[in-house]
């Protein structure tokens, strides 16, 4: 049965997602993920978030998808030994190295390649397994024919985005953040900070919608004002499509929305799959389209608000 993966930035965001039909809700560990702190949560957060989702027999999944220096290797499996002791067997991690550490020391740890690794093909996917992962996550430009080599030949789960940025670089190797805004600190644990690369546990400043001059060779303008294309997308359309396909998991991103938008979100896939699920051959899309167009216009005003505020700090406004 196809699980639905949803965005937990915040303990009423994680109820929330339990609360509209997510399977499942993934958070990330302070410091650790590819987000700003304030839609992350520390330890005792994450516990908390663990056992909401026991009571409810669902699952929660604790991303440290950052790619580490070496030295932070030992705070990785401090942070996720103090994790385990307290229950949490769930994680999402980028780097092969932390995932063989980790699975070395807790074999029955549960291992996602997160979609930081870029997977992009079978033989990325089979790396990933090698390294420990059971599942893997398809970049968003993956294609059918691909997922379905994945499925055939990789031997691990598979994960689809349904609601992200597309990326105009791949997404988990876009590095245009850090040449707008880069800092860096270091924490009183040892854990570096990166503020403007998501790869190293900062966030991105969406840098790629902001007005960019396009030059010739020689450095003439060519055109001013360019944005390099970046939708968000939302692919309502292709649920039944991706189960028909055998995706293990169908994912929602967007801690940095409000939950009153990802509660309705994880509601409308909820309601998408189970029909899907209970009448393949009758179920048709036109029903949900209404409602799909009206998330789409929430999702996208707050899309907008937030670029907006993103290019600003990077810039320095904020
Ligand atoms: S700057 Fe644009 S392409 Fe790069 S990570 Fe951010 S949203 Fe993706």
């Amino acid at each position: 049965m196809v699980e639905l993966l949803a965005s937990g930035g915040t303990l009423e965001m994680a109820r929330a997602a339990f609360d509209n039909g997510a399977d499942a809700v993934y958070v990330g560990a302070k410091g650790w993920s590819r987000r700003r702190a304030l839609y992350e949560m520390d330890d005792d957060q994450v516990v908390e978030a663990a056992r909401l989702a026991r009571s409810r027999g669902k699952i929660l999944r604790v991303a440290f998808n950052t790619l580490p220096a070496s030295s932070e290797a030992p705070l990785f499996l401090s942070r996720t030994e103090a994790l385990w002791r307290a229950g949490i067997r769930d994680f999402i991690l980028t780097d092969p190295g932390l995932m063989k550490a980790l699975k070395k020391r807790h074999p029955d740890a549960v291992v996602h390649a997160s979609v930081g690794c870029t997977i992009g093909n079978v033989q990325d996917a089979l790396f990933y397994k090698e390294a420990g992962a059971s599942q893997v996550v398809a970049e968003c430009r993956m294609d059918r024919e691909t997922m379905r080599k994945i499925k055939r030949e990789a031997g691990v789960g598979l994960e689809v985005l349904v609601h992200a940025t597309m990326c105009w670089t791949l997404l988990g190797r876009c590095t245009m953040s850090s040449y707008a805004r880069f800092a860096r600190q270091v924490d009183d644990t040892g854990k570096d900070h990166f503020p403007g690369s998501p790869n190293r546990g900062g966030l991105c400043y969406r840098i790629c919608l902001t007005d960019w001059d396009r030059v010739d060779g020689r450095g003439n303008l060519e055109a001013a004002g360019v944005k390099m294309p970046n939708p968000a997308f939302f692919r309502a359309e292709d649920v039944p499509e991706l189960i028909d396909l055998g995706v293990d998991t169908i994912k929602i991103q967007g801690r940095e929305y409000s939950t009153a938008l990802v509660g309705e979100m994880v509601r409308f896939y909820r309601d998408l799959i189970d029909a899907c699920l209970r009448d393949r051959a009758g179920f048709r899309m036109e029903p949900f389209r209404e409602r799909m167009a009206a998330i789409v216009a929430g999702r996208d005003t707050e899309r907008r608000e937030k670029t907006a505020g993103l290019i600003g700090e990077a810039r320095g406004d904020a």
